[in-house]
């Protein structure tokens, strides 16, 4: 039921001169619907007129006088004074650039109309700089405050006023709420709420102006979020329309997997698993996101999922944004798979190319059942014999591009993605909509909670004496290296420094290093002797960020916390305390710390719950960060605030899809007004 969105009045381009034009498009203004939603950055009142005497300092204010006196000052800088007066008093106007015109449309004996801030000079009340405007005795005032625009050097207000009023008078600004629902809502029409706010009457003030609970900004906020909805809601329809084997294990893989392993699924874990199972046995493509804390179990619960598509016969794929991550996964899972008799393929771009070819040729034939690699799974040359499912993990770092690729490889998989950065509950009913969520809520029983630690960099040595205490007792560490962005290479340079100061500094203890540029046999070697113990503390570039996974390791240092995001330190964080131990982690820090550093700090120090810790993100950064990769192609917010918005949100949210059974030209409408320019998204 793919729906075509109709190009309307709205969606015409504008028409202007080609450098006009240019202007505009810097503005982010192509359609003509942009120069609706263009709108105003703050007001001028010119509608009240007070007398000179009473004039309010400070703000800006509209007066109105006679030239009494003119003249050109040279000391102590060349500059121009004006003295008006009315029935109330005098008030000098002082201009430090001016032109000769201006003297003269300033003369003696000039009625003139002034709009500035007043404030106490030398001489008695000034303005510096007003604007002003020769006017007849009783000319009318401006009947509606005077927007003022964003906009760019060499665009100025009054040309851009002209064109987006022109454009209000032109549009039938229809509604495009199905008939009575703007009434229930209790919303003003979406006319009455662009009119007002291009051009509010005087009765509105200032801070009324600005107040997001204005119904005017309430219902663009409203369709704003609205047409996002509805967007997500129908590509989550389309998607349902596709064709997908069920599948219908009998779950004797999942049985003897259960049966090995040395724990029993938690509560949470089960309960995500049957809502995956039941996705895979519909005949059309799951798309969940698995979302569960760092530590909260993921991958096990993909590992099941995985043994039901291969219980019916079809092969699976996994993918992970790094080799590090991805050769954890082939790791965990081949020991898990391999004792079932199942072969578990390697595949990555640093594969020789016999290897590569052998590897493909036995996904091909479907010998291999679980394939799990990187982006080279992306790649053209692979082709599987009976893909059933497609699991992503921290799916937020693929595009949706990439997402799609993997779709087209053998028909149509359930896919199945994961995402160990927890996203906010306002996030994931907005830019993930179109996607069914599962959330494991619970953490494995026997985790010793995580001690976190700020230490002002001048304390390292401590530090280091700290590390050498804990691997006397056993226990392992990491020594994170700072996040340098400017760098890779100074990255990589800081790495090796810290990994031979280290060494030197711990000689009883073996240091390993491990950082983005090694070879991935290099890695996997380093990884494999650090989760043997056979190295006492790992130097590491942020590369360890995710999915590694060695519960005896028990502190962890990071420099130059400050540098890094927060859900990349709680991801950090979350690689010490896995076992029964417990952990430290210690966030080193560089004085001096910027407000936003302090912030940041601050809600790691507080927080252990990942959903939190996202939470206090998306206020401190907004939702681009957590967005990732998901951002690109997406429709960003412009008026709605996810927590301040929050209720506008569970709104449209619950309307979306009613709108789109029970009034579909409607709805189209709605889509065009608001994302039409976007559909390529919309069909993603
Ligand atoms: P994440 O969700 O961060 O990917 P993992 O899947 O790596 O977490 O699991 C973290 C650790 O917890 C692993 O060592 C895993 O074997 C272990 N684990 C998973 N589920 C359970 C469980 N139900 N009980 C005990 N340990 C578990
Ligand atoms: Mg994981």
């Amino acid at each position: 039921m793919a729906m075509i969105i109709a190009p309307d009045l709205a969606n015409q381009p504008i028409t202007a001169a080609p450098a006009l034009a240019k202007k505009l498009e810097k503005l982010g203004i192509r359609r003509r619907f942009d120069l609706v939603l263009h709108l105003p950055l703050r007001y001028e009142d010119e509608s009240h007129l007070f007398p000179i005497k009473h004039a309010p300092y400070g703000q800006p204010a509209l007066v109105e006088g006679l030239v009494v006196a003119q003249e050109v000052q040279f000391r102590p800088r060349r500059q121009l004074l004006v003295r008006i007066e009315d029935d109330s008093g005098q008030l000098l106007l002082r201009f430090i650039h001016f032109y000769p015109s201006q003297q003269k449309q300033m003369a003696q004996g000039v009625r003139l109309r002034v709009l500035g801030e007043v404030r106490r000079g030398f001489f008695g009340d000034e303005m510096v700089h007003p604007k002003c405007r020769p006017v007849t005795p009783g000319e009318p005032l401006a009947d509606r405050m005077t927007p003022v625009y964003p906009t760019l050097s060499g665009l100025t207000q009054p040309p851009l006023r002209k064109l987006i009023h022109a454009e209000l008078r032109a549009q039938p600004m229809a509604e495009t709420l199905p008939p009575g629902w703007r009434e229930q809502l209790g919303l003003c029409t979406f006319a009455e709420a662009v009119q007002l706010l291009h051009a509010p009457t005087p009765d509105y003030s200032l801070q009324q102006l600005n107040d997001p609970l204005l119904p005017a900004w309430q219902r663009l906020k409203f369709d704003e979020l609205l047409a996002q909805q509805l967007s997500m809601r129908l590509s989550y329809r389309q998607r349902r329309t596709g064709n997908a084997p069920r599948l219908l294990g009998d779950g004797s893989l999942r049985h003897a997997l259960g049966a090995n392993l040395p724990f029993t699924l938690t509560e949470a874990q089960q309960k995500v698993l049957v809502e995956i199972l039941a996705d895979m046995r519909e005949p059309h493509p799951m798309q969940r996101l698995l979302q569960g804390d760092v530590g909260s179990g993921k991958t096990v619960v993909a590992a099941m999922a995985a043994l039901a598509a291969i219980e019916a016969g079809y092969q699976v794929a996994l993918m992970a944004p790094t080799e590090i991550l991805a050769e954890q996964h082939y790791l965990k899972l081949s020991a898990w798979l391999a004792p079932l008799g199942i072969d578990v393929a390697w595949l990555s771009g640093s594969l020789r190319k016999k290897q590569k070819t052998e590897t493909l040729a036995r996904i091909a034939d479907g010998a291999v059942r679980l394939t799990v690699g990187t982006h080279a799974l992306f790649q053209d040359d692979v082709s599987f014999q009976r893909l059933g499912l497609a699991i992503v993990d921290e799916q937020h770092r693929f595009g949706v591009g990439q997402r799609l690729a993997l779709k087209d490889k053998g028909g149509e998989p359930h896919q199945l993605m994961m995402s160990a950065t927890p996203i906010p509950r306002t996030l994931a009913m907005s830019y993930y909509a179109d996607l069914d969520v599962s959330i494991i809520d619970q953490l494995p029983p026997g985790r010793s909670p995580i001690v976190t630690k700020l230490v002002n960099s001048d304390r390292r040595d401590e530090m280091v004496a700290h590390v050498a205490r804990i691997c006397a007792k056993g226990q392992q560490a990491y020594w994170v290296c700072p996040l340098i962005e400017e760098s890779e290479a100074l990255q990589l340079q800081t790495a090796v420094d810290t990994f031979e100061a280290l060494t030197a500094e711990l000689p009883e203890w073996r240091v390993g290093l491990v950082h983005g540029r090694m070879k991935p046999a290099e890695k996997a070697e380093v990884m494999a002797a650090f989760a043997a113990n056979e190295i006492q503390l790992l130097v590491a570039t942020t590369v360890i960020e995710v999915g590694v996974d060695v519960p005896n390791a028990t502190l962890m240092i990071i420099e130059h916390s400050e540098r890094m995001g927060l859900s990349q330190l709680h991801q950090l964080r979350g690689r010490v305390g896995r076992g029964s131990a417990g952990g430290i982690c210690v966030l080193m820090f560089e004085t001096p710390l910027s407000a936003l550093a302090k912030a940041r700090l601050k809600v790691i120090y507080q927080y252990t719950d990942g959903f939190e810790i996202a939470r206090q993100d998306l206020q401190i950064r907004g939702p681009g960060e957590l967005l990732g990769a998901r951002q690109s192609g997406m429709p960003m917010l412009r008026f709605a605030d996810l927590e301040q918005d929050a209720e506008l949100l569970a709104q449209a949210r619950e309307l979306a899809p009613r709108m789109l059974s029970d009034a579909p030209e409607c709805a189209q409408a709605h889509l065009a007004r608001w994302l039409a320019g976007r559909e390529h998204f919309l069909k993603a």
